[in-house]
């Protein structure tokens, strides 16, 4: 488990890096790492986050040019799903919040739409 010893800064550029040479991930990733030099961690039909190097998260409309920062409960969002996607980010896991809702598909025991951790952030429904 060599990378974990790297700094986040490294990890989450080295990510970047490899979408935006299309080595791995998606069009809209390779766009978003173009575009932003950030990771693209989650999208879904109204816009995606991104996580830059330096552990902010950004959200995006897709007819927007621009990023702006993500509000509290999409930044958790992102941290999850990228914490859930990339293994290398695995520390970037949020906390559970007081106010969030076991996970209704998988009611706690963990599944892709709750990114694993059988609980859902306030900004999924
Ligand atoms: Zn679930």
């Amino acid at each position: 488990m060599v990378t974990q010893e790297r700094s986040l800064v490294a990890r989450i550029s080295s990510l970047v890096e490899a979408h935006r040479l299309g080595q791995t991930g998606h069009d809209w990733q390779r766009d978003i790492a173009t575009r932003f030099g950030a990771l693209g961690v989650y999208g879904d039909i109204g816009g995606a986050l991104m996580v830059r190097p330096d552990g902010s998260v950004l959200s995006m409309g897709w007819d927007e040019e621009q990023a702006s920062a993500a509000s509290d409960g999409w930044r958790i969002t992102a941290l999850a799903a990228a914490s859930y996607r990339f293994p290398e980010l695995f520390d970037l896991a949020p906390e559970r919040p007081p106010t969030a809702r076991p996970c209704w598909k998988c009611e706690g025991s963990g599944c892709e739409y709750c990114f694993g951790m059988g609980w859902l952030p306030d900004s999924l429904g």
